[in-house]
């Protein structure tokens, strides 16, 4: 089975994710998807972050109605901070020998992905999907990459001219990347909208929508 492993702040979850979700659903024919809710800890967050039920909550209303994705919990609150490799080694035990993980991502934050905890055991441990997202570029993935692990020129050239799309696989990291994702909705506009009270409806799912609105989300500083 493909498997994929989707982790966000989602505060709010948006159209964007989903967009993400589906796209990488139907290129790697997903059967399952993992949401997961980082647990953000609280010396990383430059602007406070929405209470992990909220966010969870709201989580589970967007994905009711797909049966293939799921809310997961594995990054629930407790007493130690989580980091993506131990989260995706702890999904991994799970799985059937069989079963495919692919890490879901977008570029933004994959440019990212070496400051993170143990990077190249994180890369080495499932696939990756790379997903654009407007205002960066896909182009950026093997340099976004540590030292390391980066693919010479002559495996990432194509990609520069193939307008994104496609697979390369070096030094035991598997890259896919998705580029057909083409969405500029984010989590942070749609905050700043609920706080000044403007429509959200359309960048969220109607239940969410309802949610921020019944319980007041982002209203306050
Ligand atoms: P914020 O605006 O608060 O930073 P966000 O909209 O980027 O939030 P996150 O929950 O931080 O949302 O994102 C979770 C994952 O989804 C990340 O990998 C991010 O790159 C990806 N993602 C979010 N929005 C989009 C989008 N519009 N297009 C493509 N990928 C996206």
């Amino acid at each position: 089975m493909n498997i994929g492993f989707f982790g966000g702040t989602f505060d709010p979850i948006h159209r964007g994710h989903l967009a993400v979700a589906a796209a990488a659903t139907r290129r790697f024919r997903l059967q399952k998807i993992l949401f997961v809710v980082n647990d953000v800890s609280p010396h990383k967050q430059a602007e406070p972050i929405t209470p992990y039920v909220h966010r969870y909550a709201m989580l589970a209303l967007a994905l009711a109605k797909e049966p293939r994705y799921l809310p997961s919990t594995l990054e629930s609150p407790g007493i130690a901070v989580h980091y993506s490799i131990d989260t995706v080694r702890r999904a991994k035990t799970a799985l059937k020998k069989s079963d495919r993980l692919f890490f879901i991502i977008g570029m933004d934050a994959f440019r990212e992905i070496s400051s993170w905890r143990q990077p190249e055991q994180l890369l080495r441990e499932c696939e990756f999907i790379v997903a654009s997202r407007p205002g960066h570029s896909l182009a950026e993935v093997a340099e976004s990459l540590p030292e390391k692990l980066r693919p010479p020129d002559k495996i990432i050239a194509p990609f520069r001219r193939s307008k994104g799309a496609g697979t390369f696989t070096h030094k035991g990291v598997t890259i896919h990347l998705l580029p057909e994702v083409n969405d500029s909705v984010s989590a942070t506009d749609i905050r700043a909208a609920a706080h000044d009270r403007r429509r959200i409806d359309g960048r969220v799912p109607a239940t969410v929508a309802s949610y921020i609105r019944k319980m007041h989300l982002y209203e306050e500083e």
